[in-house]
């Protein structure tokens, strides 16, 4: 029998914000994506609730490298120096030496990072299992395949578990709260790319999944109603953001016509709660300069005498 336990990291102390999962099956145990080192202590006693400690989880699968999914990784390892750890190789060298993760990390959220995501301590490489996508990877009787499905992160892989149908999908499919309808896409910079993404998306929907697990927050119990969706509103953020950059703004300017066209789409759409927590989640004016950075890219590309 194999068992899959959300644990609820209750990032900055709100509930459904960011989610670990915990596998479960004959004598072996997984997390999925342990979160940020900040939230270590939710991690520890959502395991003690199912009678398990740091030392007796075998694997870390991470979906991708950003802190809010693996920054605590090593500070995991340090109590536990027997855990493998599962990564795209594109990741790898970045979790032995996070200095160039933490400054680009460090540009975006500048003195709030330490507050929200803790210390990142650098992974030994012997721990490290490196990824390329096609592999499968053995949790007691469940066997993962791992899917590279690049997007949202150039190193980014989904696992798929055959037996449930259950697709863990990291940040591939966007944010959508357990119990909610509404799904917000997440771009942060440096990787965004649509097409890409897309075609990270057909290979998800290729599997046949039944239900997906997403990190923020939880499971999603109709992934090809989810699937098309999100393509739409990847398409349609992707568009506002080329009209922003388009419209000769500056760029100040164009960021906040962004982020309020979609906090007050949010707002209309939900109750005032749900909204505020969607909001807070959702990073919106990293999505837009993950966006921003996007289009000009393409356009630059499409047309490299505008250069
Ligand atoms: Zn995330």
């Amino acid at each position: 029998m194999t068992t899959f336990t959300t644990i609820d990291l209750n990032w900055t102390g709100r509930p459904q914000s960011i989610a670990a999962l915990l596998i479960e099956s004959a004598d072996e145990s997984a997390i999925i994506d342990p979160g940020p080192e900040s939230t270590l202590g939710s991690l520890r006693a959502g395991l003690k609730e199912r009678g398990r400690t740091f030392q007796s989880v075998d694997s870390l699968l991470l979906t991708h490298i950003h802190l809010d999914h693996a920054g605590a990784t090593g500070a995991l390892l340090r109590e536990n120096p027997n855990l493998n750890v599962y990564v795209h190789e594109f990741g790898t060298v970045h979790m032995i030496d996070p200095s160039r993760l933490l400054a680009s990390a460090g540009r975006l959220y500048g003195g709030d990072m330490k507050p929200l995501y803790g210390e990142c301590a650098p992974v030994p490489e012997t721990a490290l299992q490196s990824l390329k996508g096609g592999e499968r990877v053995r949790i007691g009787e469940a066997e993962l395949e791992v899917g590279y499905t690049p997007g949202h992160a150039s190193h980014h892989v989904t696992y798929w578990e055959p037996q449930s149908r259950t697709a863990f999908v990291g940040d591939t499919a966007g944010i959508r709260v357990e119990g909610n309808t509404f799904l917000l896409p997440a771009t942060p910079p440096p990787d965004i790319d649509l097409e890409i993404w897309n075609q990270s998306l057909d290979k998800i929907a290729a599997w046949g999944p039944e239900r997906l697990f997403l990190t923020h927050f939880g499971f999603i119990e109709n992934p090809s109603e989810h699937i098309r969706q999100y393509r739409t509103r990847l398409q349609d953020w992707t568009e506002l953001t080329r009209k922003l950059v388009e419209s000769g703004m500056d760029t100040a300017e164009a960021e906040k016509a962004f982020v309020d066209a979609i906090a007050s789409e949010i707002k209309v759409t939900l109750p005032t709660d749900a909204a505020d927590h969607y909001i807070f989640n959702g990073g919106l004016r990293l999505s837009w300069l993950g966006l921003m950075r996007y289009v000009r890219k393409k356009a630059l590309k499409n047309n490299p005498s505008a250069a």
